[in-house]
């Protein structure tokens, strides 16, 4: 039988450096959701997001892909079930962006005889989605953020993984860029764990939201429970408003604006 979540996180505590940085981290990842992470910088959205990919080791606690303790799964194996799109991950700039999809593939050839025409169609449909087609031959030191951006998701893609992990995906990108990125991580028809900094892309583009916080999970939930006055106060340090969005009816968080924040600054801007 398989478990109803495609992730689970329980108790996740991190040291690095000889500090405490993931404190009893638990929530669970439904499959086919779109689970977002926000929080301040420095909160740990990337530690975690690390452990999930493997990239660090953690002290205490579980993760479990598919029922399984990651720190089980051969190499291989793991890549097979979790993509992931790291932040500033480094590569190659002689790299072509048809090289970086294509490597999205290694998880899957090798182990069997190859079939190149089947690897070559879904590099190539990888390439169509992300909009990277007409740069395949490019190399990946001329690309653009938010070009390099869509060549490394069309790499995550390519590795048909039924999860997707991406840290901070829409960084860098402008408006356009970003609606795409996250419409193509919606239409995957995985489970996909992405850290936001943008809360109003969090609240459209997420199922469920987990806030982190020095750390420790401070709640986790839809969207519209989760996106208060309250939470934006006592965790970002915000006044906000928080209105449904005209088209999706989803909260969207409208910042106070500063001079009506202070009564001084306020009373200045009517004297100038
Ligand atoms: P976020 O992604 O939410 O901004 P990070 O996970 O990058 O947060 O960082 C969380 C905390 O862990 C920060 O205080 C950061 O300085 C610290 N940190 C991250 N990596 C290391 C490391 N290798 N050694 C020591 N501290 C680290
Ligand atoms: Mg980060």
């Amino acid at each position: 039988m398989t478990p109803e979540h495609a992730l689970e996180i329980r108790d996740l505590t991190v040291e690095l450096g000889g500090r405490r940085i993931l404190h009893e981290v638990g929530f669970t990842v439904p499959r086919g959701e779109v689970v977002g992470i926000i929080g301040p910088n420095g909160a740990g959205k990337s530690t975690l997001l690390s452990c999930v990919y493997r990239h660090i080791a953690y002290q205490r606690g579980e993760i479990t892909v598919d029922g399984r303790e990651l720190r089980t799964l051969p190499r291989r194996e793991l890549a097979r079930l979790i993509a992931a799109v790291p932040q500033d991950t480094p590569f190659a700039f002689d790299l072509t962006v048809e090289d970086i999809v294509a490597a999205g593939r290694i998880p899957h050839t090798g182990a069997f005889a190859r079939n190149r025409d089947h690897d070559r169609g879904i590099i190539d449909e990888c390439l169509r989605r992300v909009n990277v087609e007409h740069l395949r031959h490019r190399s990946a030191a001329t690309l653009s953020g938010g070009e390099r951006q869509r060549a490394l998701l069309g790499r995550a893609l390519a590795q048909d993984a039924p999860i997707l992990v991406l840290d901070e995906p829409t960084n860098h990108l402008d408006l356009a860029n970003q609606e795409q990125l996250l419409e193509l991580v919606h239409e995957h028809t995985g489970t996909s764990l992405v850290a936001i900094h943008d809360l109003n892309l969090a609240a459209e583009y997420c199922d469920h939201i987990v806030v982190l916080r020095d750390g420790a999970v401070v709640t986790d939930g839809p969207p519209e429970r989760v996106l208060t006055p309250e939470l934006l106060h006592d965790v970002f340090r915000v006044r906000a408003h928080v209105v449904p969005h005209p088209e999706s009816g989803r909260p969207h968080v409208i910042t106070s604006a500063r001079r009506v924040r202070s009564g001084v600054d306020a009373q200045n801007s009517v004297r100038q």
